[in-house]
């Protein structure tokens, strides 16, 4: 008999024919559910999982229902890859998935009216207070926070919103790279009008969550109690919105919440990693509004910002740490506040565990050794050859003229710094430092280096060029 597409059986493991049987649809479906539901949380089965249904098998091709599109996005989007290796495995070779909103899907349950809405939707605040979880970090406050010139901008108009709710900048956009304090700031604002005006509603969500909720909410049919709960905020911070992208049905929910609250003149503080422009996947009209307000970026610490960075958490956490130590790390993290922190927990971690006391040595093992492939790999990839060279181009001379007898200032000053970091990076002897050099004597090699660090500490646009080309060196090639 020759069958056309669709068919509504298949042969499982064709090439086999001990394992010959046969599977519908439904039989297929119920055995990657089965698989699937031993793999995920219960509650994550449950919501996205439970409510789908197979409706057709071709030779190619699974189709299954899910109650809505949000739910489609969902399952392509993040289990997508998953049921298809489930497929798989089921029935020994690769089918395509293919997911659609229909009405075969079981509708979704509405909940009686005694029910009580789910703790994952937050509940009405009446007359104010904090909405519950996730909740706002008082660590995270102004206090703590050290305003280099990378967060110069954004920390003012974070002053300034906090200072005048909805009058200054509405919305506040903060966007920058991970790591370098927009979670920090939009606590902070919220901290501070906790702290002036106890009464004031306050949510503070990541962008996960807004979508989790709405789930929840479709779930349950407490999408009209959602809105009202989200509508009635005084300061909404949302965070990471560019985990909006792609979810068209909460682009949508958001795009009305956004034009509820501001419409009733209530503030919207937002962050995201990159300019509402850049952001991919995002509906125009969500982007126009997100520029209506102020867009203020936040870049990578400069090293001096670093430095106080580490003095203040040093400070904060009463730690001792030197000033050599703290240059140290200052100078191997480079890439963003996070990574600073992360070094001195495992800077700390490792002195505790090899009982060792704080050190520049100490520090540069322990960073080396545990602070992930990059750091490490950039270190170790870095030779004395590399760095007269980066040293030479960066100085713009040529790199055999700082090995020559000649001692123009021209040529002084790269070859002083080059020494300066070759004992420095790599630990070389002095003797081996200048036998880099020419051969040049130990006692040469020590005041090149008392030299550059004297300059260093007097000249703040030679101290830059210096960092300048350390963070070059240090970075991963
Ligand atoms: P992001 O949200 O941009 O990824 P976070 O706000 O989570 O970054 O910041 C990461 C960590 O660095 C937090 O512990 C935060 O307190 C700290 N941090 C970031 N920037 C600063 C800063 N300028 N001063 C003090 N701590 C900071
Ligand atoms: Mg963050």
């Amino acid at each position: 008999m020759v069958r056309h597409p669709p068919y509504d059986t298949i042969m499982p493991f064709p090439d086999n024919p001990k394992e010959r049987m046969e599977f519908t649809a439904a039989d297929l479906w119920s055995k990657v559910l089965e698989a699937a539901s031993a793999r995920l949380p219960e509650q994550t089965f449950h919501t996205w999982l439970a409510g789908t249904v197979a409706t057709g098998l071709t030779d190619s091709e699974l189709m299954v229902e899910a109650p809505s599109d949000f739910h489609v996005e969902w399952l392509e989007d993040k289990y997508g890859a998953l049921l298809t290796d489930l497929l798989e495995q089921t029935i020994g070779r690769r089918l395509t998935l293919k997911v659609q909103c229909g009405d075969q899907a079981p509708p979704l349950e509405v909940p009686s009216l005694e029910v009580a809405p789910p703790d994952l939707v937050p509940s009405a605040p009446s007359g104010g207070g904090v909405m519950p979880s996730p909740s706002l970090n008082e660590r995270y406050s102004f206090d703590r926070f050290v305003v280099g010139d990378n967060v110069e901008l954004a920390t003012a108009a974070c002053h300034a919103v906090a200072g005048k709710l909805a009058r200054m900048y509405n919305p506040l956009f903060l966007y920058g790279g991970v790591g370098l304090g927009k979670t920090h700031l939009m606590h902070a604002i919220g901290n501070e009008i906790r702290a002036n005006t106890p009464s004031s509603r306050i949510a503070y969500l990541p962008t996960e969550q807004f979508t989790n909720d709405l789930v929840t909410a479709i779930q349950n049919g407490t999408t009209a109690e959602f809105r009202r709960t989200y509508r009635q905020i005084d300061l909404l911070l949302v965070d990471d919105v560019q985990f909006l992208q792609g979810k068209e049905r909460t682009q949508e929910e958001f795009f009305h919440t956004f034009n509820a609250l501001y419409d009733a003149k209530k503030q919207i503080v937002l962050t995201s990693d990159r300019p509402p422009k850049e952001l991919p996947g995002l509906e125009e009209r969500l982007i126009s509004r997100f520029e209506w307000g102020l867009v203020a970026d936040i870049t990578q610490p400069d090293y001096e910002t670093r430095i106080a960075i580490l003095r203040k958490k040093a400070a904060d956490d009463d730690l001792t740490l030197d000033n050599d130590v703290i240059d140290f790390i200052a100078r191997f993290c480079t890439s963003s506040v996070r990574e600073l922190e992360g070094a001195v927990i495992k800077l700390l971690a490792y002195s505790s565990l090899t009982n060792q006391e704080i050190s520049v040595q100490l520090a540069r093992r322990a960073l080396q050794a545990t602070f992930g492939y990059e750091a490490h790999s950039a270190a170790r990839s870095l030779s004395a050859e590399r760095i007269r060279s980066v040293v030479a181009n960066h100085w713009n001379v040529r790199e055999e003229a700082l090995s020559s007898k000649r001692r123009t200032k021209d040529l002084t000053v790269p070859r002083q710094v080059a020494m300066y970091l070759i004992k420095d990076l790599l630990d070389y002897s002095l003797v081996q430092t200048g036998q880099l050099f020419g051969g040049r004597d130990h006692s040469t090699v020590i005041h090149s280096i008392r030299k550059v660090e004297e300059t260093m500490a007097n000249d703040a646009s030679f101290r830059r060029s210096v960092e300048a080309v350390r963070d070059e060196l240090m970075r991963p090639a």
